[in-house]
């Protein structure tokens, strides 16, 4: 068998495209024009071309984009000062602190001092709280991107068994609690199962999102399966320089599964669409506005 590419890229600008079409009617029928405000402190390479993609994507979709760069050297005080403001603001609509901080600042504190209603990237404890008793919440930005692929490939979900590799906040835990919510059987693996090839084997639906990479092999796949690669590794290639890779080991995975996600091109493009997503839904909301049709994690 040979998998059927499912293509984030594609699917992502899709999204983006509801997602502006949806501005366009909010600033022409309302007169509101969303707005997310971007928060960075320091300057790791990798975060500020994040935040510049970001802010980018926030402009092309017609929504107002706030970024603030903060010496590395800022105090808690003086972010938690601007995170106040920012929670004050009409004009935004979506907050995100990118992560991570530097070491001398409570990322937990300092998340949770986000509007619940304003976080886009759905970390804050109320979020994560209601996510976890099915209400509705701000749902984290990567599990979103996968469960809406998931649903666009299968249709419904019900009762297919799904297996999460990794139990981070931001994206494992939150991605069992969509598939759960979805009627998904659901078994979140981590470094500490026992039998692991064995255990993804069960799965109709893997989603992988563990940090290594290639890790899981085509010889764990049950035939047909959707495989869903949210790792970003980057790995030497043997002729000099580096690419980048995903958790899972493409090739073999690819001659087995029924359908499959690349890296890059899958995941990842979904993340940043599903953050513009999120902050129009947070815009309606905030405004008493029926919610984007298709955008959120409402079960449809
Ligand atoms: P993380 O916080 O480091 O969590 C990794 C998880 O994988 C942990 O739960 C860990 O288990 C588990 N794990 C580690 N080694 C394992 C092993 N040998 N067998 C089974 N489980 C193992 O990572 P994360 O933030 O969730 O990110 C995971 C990957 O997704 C990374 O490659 C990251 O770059 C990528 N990512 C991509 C996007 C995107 O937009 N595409 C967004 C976020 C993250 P323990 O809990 O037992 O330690």
């Amino acid at each position: 068998m040979t998998a059927t590419v499912i293509d984030g890229k594609a699917f992502a600008a899709k999204v983006c495209g509801q997602v502006a079409d949806h501005v366009a009617r909010l600033t022409a029928d309302h007169g509101i024009t969303p707005g997310l405000a971007v928060v960075l402190v320091g300057e790791d390479p990798a975060s500020q071309v994040y935040v510049r993609s970001k802010g980018k994507m926030t402009v092309e979709v017609g929504m107002a984009s706030f970024e603030h760069r903060l010496d590395v050297q800022t105090t808690e005080a003086d972010l938690l000062a601007l995170i106040d403001q920012l929670n004050n603001d009409p004009t935004v609509h979506g907050i995100l602190v990118q992560l991570p901080l530097p070491d001398h600042l409570d990322s937990d504190l300092v998340i949770n001092s986000i509007d619940p209603a304003k976080d886009v990237d759905g970390f804050h404890i109320s979020n994560v709280g209601l996510l976890g008793t099915g209400q509705k919440s701000m749902v984290p930005c990567t599990p979103l991107g996968c469960l809406m692929m998931l649903r666009d490939y299968h249709g419904s979900l019900s009762g297919l068994n799904a297996v999460v590799v990794g139990r981070s906040n931001i994206v494992g835990k939150p991605m069992a609690q969509l598939l759960l919510g979805d009627s998904c059987t659901v078994t979140i693996a981590h470094s500490r199962t026992k039998d692991l090839p064995g255990v993804v084997r069960q799965a109709d639906i893997v989603v992988a999102a563990v940090g290594r990479p290639q890790m899981v092999q085509g010889d764990w796949i049950k035939p047909g399966a959707t495989v869903i690669d949210v790792g970003i590794n980057r790995i030497e290639k043997p002729e000099g320089g580096t690419r980048l890779v995903g958790d899972v080991d493409y090739d073999s995975c690819a001659a087995v599964a029924g359908a499959i996600t690349p890296v890059p091109g899958g995941v990842g493009p979904m993340t940043i669409a599903c953050l513009l997503a999120n902050t129009v839904t947070a815009c309606c909301r905030a405004n008493g506005l029926d919610e984007p049709e298709g955008l959120t994690a409402t079960a449809s």
